[in-house]
């Protein structure tokens, strides 16, 4: 059946490949204010003509006749996040809200781009859905992690006040093609970087670990998540559990792209978290899902977008 499906964030990375495999199927109402988004990925998305694009901040009140909901909206690179932070707040706390209003009013299923962030920097390895986490809450990260860790609690506060559908997945480092070239995040910094032969800044030592899954695994994983029966809610992790420095992956994507670049090492971030990898054993029981991309092979493809954008 054909659904007029409302994607908030709809113009940013992971929004605009959401975007894309739903309108296969669906009418898109995309919803986004292009704070981090990108005019470009609306222009290609819009030459389907079951593609609509608002122009609204969602932390202000609107309404739209749907019958489901993703909320991707919020700044999700860690340098943009903090140029605003109370903003990135009031997106994360007063954008939940209007949604979730819009969500009870048409009596609509909701998704929630929740992060790995909302376990800080973690002192349990790997992170499970029922660890509470280690966020410093008076630290730069706090506006985007306590303000997704209340989202959260927005959403399971309205599922149990209303009986609303919802369905939160706390998604990791994801990466591939359409990331902004500026957006910040590593995996483009450095393929940008390494492209033009300019030296890959490493904040820290480089012994920081994350694991990097590749767009389309998140994409069937977040959709697996909205479309799976009622009684799962999550929140589920949706990540790889290919766990590497990031120094492994500086060299790495040095040597695939045949660069010149140096990397030099700065100082580390405050509350750059140390280590990061997902429990996936919620993903693959109740989802059945897990990523299928080779580190490699997703850096292949992002390298080649890259290459040519
Ligand atoms: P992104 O920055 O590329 O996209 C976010 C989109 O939301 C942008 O188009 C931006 O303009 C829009 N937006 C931000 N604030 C808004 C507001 N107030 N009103 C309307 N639109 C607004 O980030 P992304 O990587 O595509 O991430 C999408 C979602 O997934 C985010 O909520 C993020 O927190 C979550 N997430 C992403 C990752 C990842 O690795 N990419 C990991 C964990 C969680
Ligand atoms: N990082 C880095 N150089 C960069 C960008 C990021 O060393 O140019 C580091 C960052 O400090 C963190 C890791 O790479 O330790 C992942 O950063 P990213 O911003 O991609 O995502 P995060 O996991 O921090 O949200």
């Amino acid at each position: 059946m054909k659904k007029k499906i409302l994607v908030a964030g709809g113009a940013g990375f992971i929004g605009y490949h959401l975007c894309k495999k739903l309108l296969k199927q669906h009418i898109i109402y995309c919803v986004d204010n292009f704070c981090t988004g990108s005019i470009n990925n609306v222009n290609e998305l819009n030459k389907n003509k079951n593609f609509f694009f608002i122009k609204q901040n969602i932390q202000n009140n609107f309404f739209l006749k749907c019958d489901e909901i993703y909320n991707l909206a919020c700044p999700a690179s860690p340098n943009k996040y903090q140029k605003n932070p109370i903003d990135t707040i009031k997106t994360n706390i007063f954008g939940s809200i209007n949604l979730l209003n819009i969500a009870k009013k048409n009596n609509a299923k909701i998704f929630q781009a929740s992060t790995s962030e909302v376990y800080g920097d973690p002192n349990l390895h790997p992170q499970k859905e029922d660890y509470r986490g280690n966020v410093n809450i008076v630290g730069v990260r706090a506006c985007y992690d306590e303000g997704k860790r209340l989202a959260e609690s927005l959403f399971f506060d309205y599922k149990r006040s209303y009986n609303i559908k919802i369905k939160v997945a706390r998604i990791f480092n994801t990466y591939g093609p359409y990331m902004n070239s500026d957006d910040g995040r590593v995996i483009s910094n450095f393929i940008v970087a390494a492209l033009n032969n300019k030296p890959l800044i490493i904040n820290g030592d480089g012994n920081q670990t994350r694991c990097f899954c590749y767009i389309d695994d998140t994409v069937k994983g977040i959709l697996k998540l909205m479309n799976s029966k009622n009684s799962i809610s999550g929140p589920i992790n949706i990540g790889s559990s290919n766990e590497k420095s990031i120094i492994y992956i500086a060299k790495k994507i040095i040597k695939m792209t045949n660069s010149k670049s140096d990397i030099i090492l700065k100082n580390k971030l405050q509350d750059d978290p140390i280590k990061r990898k997902p429990s996936l054993l919620l993903a693959k029981r109740d989802l059945n899902w897990q990523q299928k991309t080779s580190l490699f092979k997703g850096l292949e493809k992002t390298i080649k977008y890259f290459s040519s954008a």
